[in-house]
This record gives structure tokens, C-alpha cells and sequence, in this order.
């Protein structure tokens, strides 16, 4: 018998929002797919399985909230849960709500094209399955598309190397190994302190210092877990409601400037010791708005680091002094800066002396070789909309989505694209995606596209689409959010600036997840303003969403 292939939705990714998507819209009666590219469910925690992955979100606010008795149910090991916690979470998810059969495994779609005469979407994959289906719900991930940047010679090396997104399940033997390690992100410097244990020499590679507090990883306490299931109900309503849709567990002291040098110290020392890193941003309200504020934040940091690292010239090297503190995505490590207190570790420099190439036998930058055994890059990814373009979206009029973001990516509401009927993406760009929790962000996504094609159903709507005026004006409000804030004076992947070529745009909301949610709540009540039902686009679906928009009152 040939293999189904016409459904009601297609789910693409098996992460934590696709899985839920999958469970919502089964919910609705509705005949679904989810395609995923791996073999297994989890999404970024099935593919980011190198060593010292986990998630620097506490694992009691880190979870689903949509089911009670899942909540109360689960047992989370660890305070800060590790890749395979999460991953074995995910699979629980799976068989728990029966979703495995609808998912179909090693599918990694690189065709998507819409059909105006049908208004059905036509799905293709690498493995040649096809498929069409009235919904995608595209849940890609944020963080998906790895980037290997593209040096010389690498096909020469005789040793091996490995994206740390693309680790081999069986895992890498680092023992004994010469392991160069390239990038300082929030990847590189969670694997630097574990390779260093094993590895005969870890040499780290760095272009740009990050901003790392200590997460101090410990075993989840029972007393905790009990607090949090008690009143999970109630807080999971405060994440909500939160800006960054998470529970506020460090409180908040005001201004920096409200408070006398000696004061800010001690604030700042009891926020670093509360082991949270993205809360450790929260302890000011200016810490992120004003750049003489977190000159304060920053150089406590830096402090830190002198203090820690015993080499003045490694520890000034590691200390970060070119961004905001912040702008890039603050680290959260164990041991990460006292690694370059070994003996067996090395720091480079490569923004003074840049990798020109990979060699037979290791790398070698404008002034060095360097003999390797295995090279890890740690070098992150095409963000936010890597995903999505690399699946070759063709919609109305044969609009291509490459063609469409060619000048930076567009939306309405972070959900939809003029032009692409009926494709509702989860964190896309234009949606707080990485800037909020993300499995509570997620969820209330999924949630709202539940509802959405549930009025659509009710309605009898066959498509719906939005316009290049409302991408155009919410383009401004994420435009507007992110001046507010420092965030643009970083080069930093929320703006695209990691991979060369890529247009310079900030591609986050950062007016808050709150704000977000208020704001397509009150799209949906204004009568689905800026959603055009079951006709063309109106107005040009090509023009250049990044000019500046006009005066609305
Ligand atoms: P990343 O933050 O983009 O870091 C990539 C690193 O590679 C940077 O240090 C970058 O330097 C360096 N790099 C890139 N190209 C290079 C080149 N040609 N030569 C030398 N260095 C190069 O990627 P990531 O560390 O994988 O993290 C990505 C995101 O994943 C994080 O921001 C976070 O949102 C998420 N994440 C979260 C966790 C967690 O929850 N604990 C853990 C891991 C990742 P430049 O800075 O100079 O570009």
C-alpha cells in the first residue's frame, strides 16, 4: 500500500513546539503529519549532543505546562537539565500523548510550494516522500541551520571534526587528543571545561570573548521541586505574564544609578551567586537600556574574570569589552574561565591572528600553526531564519522566501508572511523566539495557531494571508522594541551578523513576551486586522519591507 500523503497539517520538526503542535491540532480532529529531519524527537535537544550540553534555564520552568498530571508526573534529575534529560523528556512526551506513529522520522523537507489553484501546500523531502497538506506549521527551530564557516583545506584534515549541533550519538573520544576548539559562545564555552578534563590539550580558538556567570549545576532539591509543584499553576500564569516568560526567582533593585558603588557590588554579588545567569541581567532595570548601566554590569564581569583566571594576559584576552553585556547571549558555564588555569589549555587569539585554513594536520592561523587531532567548531548557526529558507519556500506567484528576506526577514506578528497562505511558523523571526523561554513561548504560539485554524474550520476559510502594510508596521514595532534597547550594538547572531552576507537586521521582538502576547491577542479581537481571508494578498507581495514605514497615528 503507497504511503499516505494528503493531509490536513504538516508539522515540520519534532522539537518541543512541533511535538505540541502535533498534539494540538490531532486535538482539533484534524489529520496530521510531523516531519523531522533526525531519527529521534527533541529537536535542539536531540541534535546538540556534545559534551557539557544543557539548558540554562531551570528545569521546573524548562518543561510543558499544557498538561497537569505531565507536570506533577515528571521527575526532573538535575536543577539545570543536561541534553539527555531533556531529550528523554522529549521521548516521554512522545509515547505519553501517543504522537510517534504521526511522525515520520529522517524526513527533512528541502521543498515547499504552494498551490494557488488548490490552496493546498506541496511538501517535498530529501528522501523523495511528498506530501500536501492546508497547513504548515513550520517549527524548525531557531537554532538549526549549523554554520561551518567555510575555511580552506578543510576536506585535508587527517584528523577528524565534528559542529557541535552534529555530534555523532555514539559520542567523540576527546581523551588524550590534541582538540582544537573553535568559538566562545554559549556552545564553546560549555564544552571547553569538559574537554579539558580528558583532552592531552585543549587549544581554544577565540574571535570574540562572551559574557559567562556560573550556573553551578546541582541535583534538582527535592524541597524545591515540591515548592514549584505545589503552585505550578499559579506560576506558570506569572511566566506568562513575564517579559521573558519565566518566573522571577531574583529580585529586582531599580535603577543601577539608585544605588551607592558598594551597594551595586553587593547586589551584583548576590545575583551572581544566585546561579542564573539570564536573571543576573535582571537584577537593574537599566541594564539593558542604558550603556553607562551596564558599563557597571559588565565590568563586575570582567572583575570576575581578572579574579579567576590567574594569567593577566589570558584573563584580559577573555574579557569581553567590544559589546554590551548582554547583546550577545550572556553564558551561563561550570569552570568555564578557571579551564585556562590548566596547564593543558590554550587560548588564541583569532580576531588579532584569523584562521586562514585548515590543514592536513591541524589549523593555522595568520601567524601559527596549530597541530590538531580533532577540531570541534562551536561556530553556531544561520539563526532564526536559516530554518526556514533552507527549504526552499516558493508561495503565491511563485514568490520565493530567499528573494522575499533578500534585504532581511519579514512577518506579521512573527507567525505569518505576506505572500505564503496558511504557513504559520513558531519562532520566527519577528516573535520573541530565543529572547523569551522558549518551550512556554512555544506553547502559547502553538496555542494561538490552534485557535486561529480552528476559527478558519469554523468559518470555513480555505486560506488565509497577510499583507506587506501589516509586515511592514510590525516590522516597525520590532524595529522600535530593539532601539529601546542596547541590543543592536552587537554583532551578534539576533542580528544576523555571524554569517557573512546575511543582511544586518535585528530579528527579534524584545518588547517582551507579555507585550507579544497582548498584541496578537488584540490582532485576533480587532476583528483578525491585518489577516486576509481566502484571497490574494492585497497590495505587493516583492516590495521592500525594511523601508522605513509610514506615519500611522
Ligand atoms: P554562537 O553564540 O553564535 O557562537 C559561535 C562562536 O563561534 C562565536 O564565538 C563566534 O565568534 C565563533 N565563530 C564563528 N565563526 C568563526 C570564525 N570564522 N572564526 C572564528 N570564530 C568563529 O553559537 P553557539 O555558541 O552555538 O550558541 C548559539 C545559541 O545557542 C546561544 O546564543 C544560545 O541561544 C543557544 N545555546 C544555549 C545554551 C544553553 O541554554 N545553555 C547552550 C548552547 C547554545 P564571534 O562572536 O566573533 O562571531
Amino acid at each position: 500500500m503507497s504511503e499516505k500523503s494528503a493531509f490536513d497539517a504538516v508539522v515540520i520538526g519534532a522539537g518541543f513546539s512541533g511535538l505540541y503542535a502535533l498534539h494540538r491540532l490531532s486535538g482539533l480532529g484534524l489529520d496530521v503529519r510531523c516531519l523531522e529531519a533526525g531519527d529521534g524527537v527533541g529537536g535542539t535537544w536531540y541534535w546538540n549532543r556534545y559534551p557539557g550540553a544543557r539548558v540554562d534555564i531551570e528545569s521546573m520552568q524548562y518543561s510543558y505546562s499544557f498538561d497537569e498530571d505531565l507536570q506533577q508526573d515528571w521527575k526532573w534529575p538535575e536543577h539545570f537539565s543536561p541534553q539527555p534529560d531533556l531529550e528523554a523528556y522529549a521521548n516521554h512526551v512522545t509515547d505519553r500523548f501517543g504522537l510517534r506513529e504521526r511522525i515520520r522520522f529522517g524526513t527533512r523537507v528541502n521543498r515547499l510550494r504552494f498551490d494557488e489553484g488548490t490552496s493546498r501546500w506541496h511538501i517535498a523531502a530529501e528522501d523523495g516522500f511528498t506530501a500536501t497538506a492546508k497547513y504548515v506549521i513550520a517549527a524548525t527551530g531557531s537554532l538549526h541551520a549549523h554554520n561551518v564557516p567555510p575555511f580552506p583545506g578543510l576536506d585535508s584534515f587527517k584528523g577528524t571534526w565534528h559542529h557541535t549541533s552534529r555530534w555523532p550519538a555514539e559520542g567523540v573520544d576527546l581523551t588524550g587528543k590534541r582538540v582544537g576548539l573553535i568559538g566562545t559562545g554559549s556552545t564553546g564555552i560549555q564544552i571547553a571545561p569538559v574537554a579539558a578534563e580528558v583532552a592531552e590539550h585543549l587549544t581554544v580558538f577565540q574571535r570574540t570573548p562572551a559574557f559567562s556567570v556560573p550556573a553551578v549545576h546541582r541535583a534538582l532539591d527535592p524541597a524545591y521541586e515540591q515548592e514549584w509543584k505545589a503552585q505550578y499553576a499559579e506560576r506558570r500564569e506569572v511566566m506568562r505574564a513575564n517579559p521573558s516568560a519565566v518566573f522571577p526567582t531574583v529580585p529586582r533593585f531599580g535603577s543601577v544609578f539608585d544605588h551607592s558603588p558598594e551597594a551595586r557590588q553587593e547586589i551584583l554579588e548576590r545575583a551572581w551567586s544566585a546561579r542564573n545567569g539570564l536573571l543576573f541581567l535582571q537584577a537593574f532595570t537599566d541594564t539593558m537600556v542604558d550603556p553607562a548601566a551596564n558599563e557597571v554590569v559588565a565590568e563586575f564581569i570582567r572583575g570576575k574574570i581578572r579574579q579567576i583566571v590567574r594569567d593577566p594576559e589570558v584573563a584580559e584576552l577573555l574579557c569581553p569589552k567590544t559589546y554590551p553585556v548582554g547583546t550577545k547571549r550572556i553564558c551561563m558555564d561550570t569552570g568555564y574561565y578557571e579551564t585556562f588555569n590548566r596547564e593543558n589549555v590554550t587560548l588564541v587569539d583569532v580576531r588579532t591572528h584569523p584562521i586562514t585554513r585548515i590543514t592536513e594536520s591541524g589549523l593555522r592561523t595568520t601567524n601559527a600553526s596549530y597541530d590538531l587531532d580533532v577540531i570541534v567548531f562551536a561556530t553556531g548557526f544561520d539563526g532564526v531564519t536559516g530554518s526556514f529558507t533552507a527549504m526552499n519556500v516558493t508561495g503565491t506567484d511563485g514568490l520565493d522566501l530567499r528573494e522575499k528576506w533578500a534585504d532581511g526577514p519579514t512577518s506579521y506578528l512573527g507567525l505569518l508572511v505576506a505572500g505564503f497562505p496558511n504557513l504559520f511558523m513558531v519562532h520566527g523571526p519577528g516573535s520573541p523566539g530565543v529572547l523569551a523561554q522558549m518551550i512556554t513561548g512555544g506553547e502559547w504560539q502553538v496555542d494561538w495557531i490552534t485557535r486561529f485554524i480552528t476559527h478558519m474550520e469554523t468559518e470555513g476559510h480555505e486560506r488565509v494571508d497577510t499583507t506587506v502594510e501589516w509586515e511592514r508596521r510590525w516590522g516597525a514595532e520590532v524595529d522600535g522594541a530593539a532601539d529601546h534597547t542596547l541590543y543592536k550594538r552587537a554583532d551578534s547572531w539576533y542580528m544576523g551578523a555571524n554569517i557573512p552576507g546575511k543582511p544586518r537586521v535585528f530579528m527579534i521582538y524584545v518588547g517582551g513576551f507579555d507585550r507579544y502576547v497582548q498584541r496578537c491577542t488584540e490582532q485576533v479581537e480587532a476583528g483578525y486586522e491585518g489577516f486576509v481571508f481566502d484571497g490574494p494578498a492585497r497590495g505587493p507581495v516583492h516590495a521592500n519591507t525594511h523601508a522605513p514605514a509610514p506615519a500611522t497615528d
